[in-house]
């Protein structure tokens, strides 16, 4: 009962899972969503293909059902309290990578000004704080670090995977004061970087590469989920 510990907070309005109205809510969510986002098991996940370099990357369940209602109503509808049963979903993504008995950086996947601004801060940091405190209630040592900027990126959209990867790694800035770590201060423990959705992986790939550049190695991501890329049917 990952959640369980979280049932004191509960939220007027519809289910942030299933938009279900006049409910009881349990942070945000239905007593069945609840159930349903407990019994996710945090698994590897990787897309078809996966980018040139691509880290090991634990997803706790697929972009879809409350999850997927979750995150929305948390990203885009201003849901901020879902961050911490979020966080702690995301937590157990963590603890499927990081040993226990060594401290973990957790580097969140940094959002550009403007998203920061639409969302009312920056989401994937305030995620990977949730996470992290819920990692050190378990007995972990975790850092939340962001060495990282995120600048503005054109529409990728329409781009092939080479031009996106391209364009992902260009986006990323070393954050100035990080340039002056000494190396034993860049790599201590086990770093693993977090983030919301992954899809192409072109953004894990990318925060992978400047963060190596940087003498930061990843080991892994934790994401909270995964979309299932459409396949392609011959003659469609
Ligand atoms: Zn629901």
């Amino acid at each position: 009962m990952v959640l369980a510990e979280l049932a004191d907070l509960v939220l007027p309005g519809a289910c942030a899972g299933c938009g279900a109205e006049r409910l009881r809510l349990t942070y945000g969510t239905c007593a069945a969503c609840v159930a349903q986002l407990e019994s996710l098991r945090p698994r590897a996940a990787s897309p078809t293909p996966p980018p040139a370099g691509f880290p090991a990357c634990v997803a706790v369940g697929p972009y879809a059902g409350p999850l997927r209602g979750a995150l929305l109503a948390y990203k885009e509808r201003g849901r901020h309290r879902l961050a911490r049963p979020l966080g702690t979903l995301l937590a157990g993504a963590v603890a499927a990578i990081a040993p226990r008995d060594r401290p973990v950086t957790l580097v969140p996947v940094p959002s550009t000004a403007a998203a920061r601004r639409e969302r009312y801060g920056d989401h994937m940091a305030r995620l990977a704080e949730h996470a992290a405190a819920r990692l050190r209630a378990a007995g972990f040592r975790v850092d939340v670090v962001q060495p990282l900027r995120a600048l503005p990126r054109p529409d990728s959209t329409s781009l092939d995977a080479s031009e996106r990867a391209t364009v992902a790694v260009n986006s990323l800035r070393m954050a100035p004061r990080i340039g002056v770590l000494r190396r034993d201060e860049r790599s201590r423990g086990t770093l693993v970087v977090a983030d919301d959705i992954v899809t192409t992986g072109a953004t894990l790939a990318a925060v992978s590469r400047r963060l190596e550049e940087a003498d930061m190695q990843v080991r892994g991501a934790a994401v909270l989920a995964a979309t299932e890329l459409r396949k392609t049917r011959p003659g469609i």
